[in-house]
């Protein structure tokens, strides 16, 4: 495969910020060489600000169904449970077509807000009634046809469910096409592994479902299972201490550990880890779990919206914890405003302004994406996250003509992108190189949304 080359009139490395930037791409859209105040006037230098793209490490591609339509009041007074009940009755319907259609419309709405990553912590297995297809990863290899359509890189997740409830309680006729024992669960590895050694741009990792949903017995057997495929540091993504209901039941069930606590004291937990949400902690556990290096999944809109509670950024940032961001719900798909969103949680509580920024002079924008590119990458296993040598070309190009960036620069734009223009600032975007995103039209966008649109129409009849 021949060089190419790519060149930007500004470019956030990791240096810092530089001009005229030209990159040296190789086999697979990697990056080999970075030039900056490059002379090279064979490639003609894109206008605007380009930055590492943001990973965009915890979605539920289903659910992008649903996006804002649970926002009616019912008769008694909402809550996460209320909400997790419309969203079942969503999930029983989708069909293996209309999951693909709506995944890539999803795919192609995160790549125009910036991320050329997922990780699709997927947990729809079965037919609707339950019954295995028979391809038992059939709802997760649709995921990875679907980013394959939109171009972007995939982490699969698939998701470990067993369990009802805290100490294997029986599961309820709801969950029935999520359900596996470790047996079936291990045969859905075995075909994403296949699957995704046949494409460079995915990783594979697992996702058990929550301390409800599997007990410690089955997810070390299943972390067995991965270690045997060769997969020893394959990412382990778990939804933790979302809600305060589920903190009093794991503590009722297990005698007084709270579920952070619990995960601590029962598994080594390393980076490998991602805790997604982890916003009920206490001061022991948030710097018991920065210290393990586990990376705290953190979706601030999706969190908002179901009123979940304010994951403790500042204690956690100031232990040194590692934190990384996802849409999970996709009643938001913006990784600008779901920093944002992170950034006013701790305002709002504390009366501040400016909560996690580095230090006196640092933009809080630029914090922002430094520690979301940096523990992005890392709980995707995806070699993203900079613009330099040994990372794959994945790159969002910001609009300096947009309204919001106009006579911003470097990390005042940054700061206008995040905490004002959004989305419509990001105009162009790379995947492996490739331009997927041209001025602000996804190269696909209209036979996508065709199919998209037949889906929800079938859906929603
Ligand atoms: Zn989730």
């Amino acid at each position: 495969m021949e060089q190419r080359k790519l060149k930007f009139a500004s470019a956030l490395l990791p240096t810092g910020w530089a001009s005229d930037v030209t990159l040296t791409l190789g086999p697979q859209g990697m990056i080999e060489k970075v030039e900056a105040q490059s002379a090279d006037k064979t490639v003609k230098a894109l206008k605007g600000i380009a930055i590492p793209a943001v990973p965009n490490v915890h979605s539920h591609a289903h659910q992008r169904l649903m996006a804002g339509l649970a926002e009616v009041a019912g008769p008694g007074a909402d809550s996460f449970w209320t909400w997790r009940e419309v969203m079942y009755g969503f999930a029983l319907k989708l069909g293996p077509d209309d999951l693909q259609a709506v995944a890539t419309q999803l795919y192609v709405e995160m790549l125009k807000s910036g991320s050329t990553v997922v990780g699709e912590f997927q947990y729809l297995h079965h037919q609707p009634d339950g019954t295995p297809y028979q391809e038992p990863a059939e709802l997760t290899l649709r995921c990875l046809k679907a980013a394959e359509e939109a171009g972007i890189a995939i982490t699969l997740l698939p998701t470990l469910y067993a369990y009802g409830g805290f100490g294997g309680q029986p599961p309820v006729t709801g969950q029935r096409r999520f359900i596996n024992d470790s047996s079936r669960y291990l045969k859905i590895l075995e075909s994403l592994d296949k699957a995704s050694k046949a494409n460079p741009q995915s990783r594979l990792g697992i996702s058990p479902h929550s301390l409800r949903a599997v007990t410690k017995g089955l997810l070390t057997e299943v972390i067995a299972g991965l270690d045997r495929m060769g997969r020893t540091s394959a990412p382990i993504h778990i939804h933790v201490a979302e809600q305060t209901k589920e903190v009093d039941d794991c503590l009722a069930w297990s005698g007084g550990k709270r579920p952070v606590e619990y995960l601590l004291d029962n598994f080594s937990l390393s980076s490998r880890w991602c805790g997604i949400h982890a916003t009920h902690m206490t001061a022991d556990e948030t710097q018991r779990m920065a210290k393990a290096g586990m990376i705290a999944g953190l979706c601030p809109t999706t969190e908002a919206n179901l009123g979940d509670g304010i994951f403790p950024a500042d204690s956690f940032l100031k232990a040194k914890g590692a934190i990384a961001i996802g849409s999970d719900s996709h009643i938001s798909v913006s990784p600008a405003e779901d920093l944002r969103q992170l950034e006013y949680s701790q305002r709002l509580r504390d009366r501040t302004r400016n909560a996690l920024a580095a230090g006196p002079g640092q933009s809080t924008g630029r914090t922002l994406l430094d520690l979301a590119l940096k523990g992005g990458a890392k709980s995707m296993t995806q070699p993203v996250g900079a613009l330099a040598p040994g990372f794959r070309a994945d790159i969002a190009v910001l609009d300096d003509e947009h309204p919001a960036l106009i006579g911003r620069s470097e990390d005042s734009a940054l700061d206008s992108w995040i905490f004002s223009g959004g989305n419509a600032c990001v105009r162009d975007v790379f995947v492996a190189g490739q331009h997927v995103v041209e001025d602000r039209r996804h190269i696909k966008e209209e036979a996508i949304f065709k199919n998209f649109r037949a889906a929800v129409k079938r859906l929603t009849d």
